[in-house]
């Protein structure tokens, strides 16, 4: 009788798989388009690129400009989540949806429409629902703090920052994300004022990580919401899961499914061209390129995860 493979005894060389996956998309490096609202964002090198997978068992591996930081943006929805999920719980889900939006990721029409209560925590309304959440009965300052010990402690590096001049182009150019905090509040879905929730959202847009940071930061993601190096859990199996399958449906602005179809794992995009991909059971993924597709996701960043997964076989539709 042959032993079952351990999902970590991969059938490649992973180094060799990212250097290959970065060569191949050397003809689309520079190709995409940086966010021209936010100021800060058009001030990178759109030719940078970079991967990185941080494996269960302790393992990384990079190519490219994988230990270079940028600023994750709305990657972050998916730890702010965490955190006002063993928060709050479930209750949280009265004031979000879980539906996929099918509209741009700052939508001021779909939140009229449904009266204040956005479509699902990854989109821009969403996160700042659940930023409310976090900040509890405490400050915005130690919401942020909360979020920034819990990033560092993931990925087991005490150095990660927010970039100042980041946070504050966002709050600079955040009319429209301040219009959504309004909404939400005038329908008595916001328990805190706007600029409170708007400091979080804005300062949790500018955290500073690099590929190889942010994948191991995710890991917990991959193994049920525990650290497979330790075993602490980190945040319950059926939430872990929950964040998952809202990756899976709502990770990518509108153009979600696209990414499912291609690249098959659950995800989450920035607008400053990360993605965050989770392979369940075996680890995290995390590419860059600032040049974006017309959905806001990066355009090389996304075919880097195709290839990968191709080479990998880790669709989780396999
Ligand atoms: N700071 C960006 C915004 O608020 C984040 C959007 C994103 O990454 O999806 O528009």
């Amino acid at each position: 009788m042959t032993e079952a493979k351990h999902p970590l005894d991969l059938p490649i060389d992973l180094q060799e798989a990212l250097d290959a996956t970065v060569a191949d998309v050397s003809a689309y490096q520079g190709q995409g388009v940086l966010p021209s609202y936010l100021p800060s964002l058009t001030q990178v090198n759109p030719r940078k690129l970079g991967i990185a997978v941080a494996l269960g068992d302790g393992r990384t591996f990079a190519a490219g400009d994988a230990d270079e930081a940028f600023s994750i943006q709305s990657i972050s929805n998916v730890f702010s989540l965490s955190l006002a999920l063993q928060h709050v719980g479930g209750s949280l889900w009265n004031h979000v949806g879980k539906e996929a939006s099918g509209s741009a990721v700052n939508s001021v029409v779909q939140l009229e429409l449904e009266k204040g209560k956005p479509r699902n925590p990854l989109i821009n309304a969403g996160a700042m629902v659940v930023d409310d959440q976090l900040i509890g009965h405490d400050s915005p300052d130690v919401a942020v703090n909360e979020l920034m010990e819990f990033l560092r402690e993931r990925c087991g590096d005490c150095t990660v920052e927010i970039d100042q001049s980041v946070a504050i182009s966002e709050s600079q150019g955040g009319s429209l994300n301040r219009s959504l905090a309004h909404y939400m509040a005038a329908f008595n879905n916001l328990s805190h004022p706007v600029e409170d929730v708007v400091s979080v959202y804005f300062r949790q847009c500018a955290i500073a990580m690099t590929c190889r940071q942010l994948a191991k930061a995710a890991l917990y993601l991959a193994f049920d919401g525990t650290d497979p190096l330790t075993g602490d859990q980190i945040l319950l199996a059926s939430r872990a899961r929950r964040i998952l399958a809202l990756m899976v449906t709502c990770g990518h602005y509108d153009n979600s499914g696209d990414f499912a179809f291609r690249i098959g794992l659950p995800g989450k995009s920035g607008v400053s061209g990360g993605i965050l991909a989770i392979v369940p059971r075996v680890g995290a993924i995390a590419a860059w390129s600032p040049g974006l597709n017309s959905a806001g996701t990066s355009l090389t960043g996304s075919i880097m995860l195709e290839k990968l997964v191709e080479r990998t076989g880790w669709s989780i539709f396999a």
